[in-house]
């Protein structure tokens, strides 16, 4: 069953005090029972995160995570070590992460592994900068991201996975996809996952939508077919504004 989903990456923010404080008043806010809320902190508090939300239905996740598995790879976090503090999340291949830290879809793919043997569940983020929707290539952009980061998965392990539609020239800007673009692609990526696995299992991957997602307009985007949930930024540091997010299914 695609799951509703509102996932808050909170990215290089808030120092641990105030990230407790996130936290406890999200634990304490009062939301859409069936909107599976997931947090991601900065890594070096997801382990107090934890517990702090112990009690409640939020999950916990990290924002990135080493392709190997162990080692000497100085200030890298592996997904076993994930595993042992209790988060159950990982975002995979953001775009900050493709353009600053140059990751790219066949390392993805190995981050990919390391979570799934771990039974983390990642989150895959694809999306294409403004200038390949200018030239009219996002769509084989975005299905390149899919099939290299995703195909070489079985249709046990895709199953276990949740994409991330995430167009560049959306985050942090201000700017949002339409309804229409959103659903457009959304309904692009479920195509492409349908082509390689069948629709039941395409039927079943919750499809995610990020970028200057907010309370105003989120109630638009959810109600689109093919978005189930969004993958938020900027909106998701206040509390008010994330629950308001979390209750416009
Ligand atoms: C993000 O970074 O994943 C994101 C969607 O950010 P924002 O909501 O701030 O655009």
């Amino acid at each position: 069953m695609k799951k509703k989903i509102v996932a808050g990456n909170w990215k290089m923010n808030k120092t641990f005090n105030h990230a407790k404080e996130l936290a406890q008043q999200l634990v304490n806010s009062s939301y859409d029972t069936e909107v599976n809320m997931i947090l991601f902190p900065p890594a070096l508090y997801v382990s107090e995160l934890v517990d702090i939300t112990s009690e409640s239905s939020i999950g916990i996740g990290l924002q990135n995570v080493s392709e190997h598995e162990k080692g000497a790879f100085t200030g890298e976090i592996s997904a076993e070590m994930i595993a042992s503090v209790g988060a159950q999340y990982c975002i995979v291949g953001h775009s900050e992460r493709r353009e600053y830290f140059g990751e790219q879809n066949q390392v993805l793919s190995k981050k990919i592994n390391q979570l799934l043997l771990n039974k983390i569940t990642p989150i895959y983020c694809c999306g294409e900068i403004l200038v390949e929707r200018e030239k009219g290539n996002h769509f084989n952009l975005v299905k390149s991201q899919i099939k290299e980061g995703l195909f070489h998965l079985s249709s046990e392990e895709i199953l276990s996975c949740i994409v991330a539609y995430e167009p560049v020239w959306a985050i942090g800007t201000g700017v949002t996809a339409t309804s229409d673009q959103a659903q457009e692609m959304h309904s692009f990526i479920r195509g492409v996952i349908a082509e390689k696995y069948g629709l039941e299992v395409a039927s079943k991957i919750s499809i995610l939508y990020g970028g200057s997602c907010n309370p105003e307009n989120a109630k638009e985007l959810f109600a689109c077919n093919d978005v189930d949930g969004g993958l938020i930024g900027g909106a998701s540091l206040v509390a008010e504004k994330f629950i308001s997010i979390a209750n416009s299914f």
